[in-house]
């Protein structure tokens, strides 16, 4: 599903932000990316979406081998991934079906299957009644559980979240990480980067800590601290 092979990643600035990273996560799993600011996280989910490109080893994503990946194809990896970022990332001008409808359009998909997902996508984050409201008339928790709902209406193998909590008070943040939690047991594979020590201790899933650019602990059932 997800492997890394030896990964180095340098910037052209000469900051080596991912030094030897070897990793894989396989289909269904549900993995914590945890580390400090500047540990290389949006890096290496960078990577994943070839938003960037790796100096050296290679990136193995639901089957696409990225570094033999054409250009054109880029779309298709993209389509195979599902991302939520801390910031939501939803269009203003448009309401919760708009924003959700325009994610399927612009993959061209055929109006008859958007108004088909568009709905089955926001029950699935319990806001169908807010289908004709605009974002900002939303709570931030509200706000994240419709770019969930955005991110998955291509039925992506992947779920990937940057800091899907960080703009959110505890109450959402559970809220969401239930709900990311639901999509992995419906069988989407979950990656989620964060800083959030209460949730990934509460969670026991795996954790896969980094810093400076080297992945020190890989362990099931992980907490934020290791405690040995
Ligand atoms: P994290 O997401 O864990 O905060 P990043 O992957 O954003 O870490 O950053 C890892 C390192 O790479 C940091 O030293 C950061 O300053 C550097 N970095 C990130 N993006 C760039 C870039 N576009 N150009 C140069 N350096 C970058
Ligand atoms: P609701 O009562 O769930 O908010 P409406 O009665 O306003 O929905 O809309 C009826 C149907 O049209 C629903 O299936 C809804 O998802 C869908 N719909 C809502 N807004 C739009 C829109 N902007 N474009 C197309 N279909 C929409």
């Amino acid at each position: 599903m997800v492997e890394f092979i030896d990964v180095y990643k340098k910037y052209p600035n000469g900051t080596v932000a991912l030094k030897g990273i070897n990793l894989k996560i396989n289909k269904g799993d549900f993995a914590f990316i945890i580390g400090s600011s500047g540990s290389g996280k949006s890096t290496l989910l960078k990577l994943l979406m070839k938003e960037e490109s790796v100096t050296q080893g290679d990136v193995i994503v639901n089957g696409y081998q990225l570094s033999k990946l054409h250009t054109r194809q880029v779309p298709y990896l993209r389509r195979s991934i599902g991302m939520v970022f801390q910031d939501f990332r939803l269009l203003p001008n448009k309401t919760v079906y708009e924003n959700i409808a325009f994610a399927m359009e612009i993959t061209e998909c055929l109006p008859r299957e958007i108004r088909r997902q568009v709905p089955m996508s926001l029950a699935l984050v319990g806001l169908s009644r807010k289908a004709n409201a605009y974002p900002h008339q939303l709570s931030g928790g509200e706000q994240q559980r419709v770019a969930i709902a955005r991110s998955l209406v291509n039925n992506p193998a992947l779920l990937i979240a940057d800091e899907p909590t960080g703009n959110l008070d505890p109450e959402n943040s559970w809220e969401i990480v239930k709900l990311l939690t639901e999509v992995n047991q419906r069988g989407t594979t979950v990656v989620v980067a964060t800083h959030e020590r209460s949730i990934v201790d509460a969670m026991k899933k795996r954790v896969i800590a980094i810093e400076k650019g080297k992945i020190i602990r890989d362990q099931q059932k992980g907490l934020y601290v290791d405690e040995d």
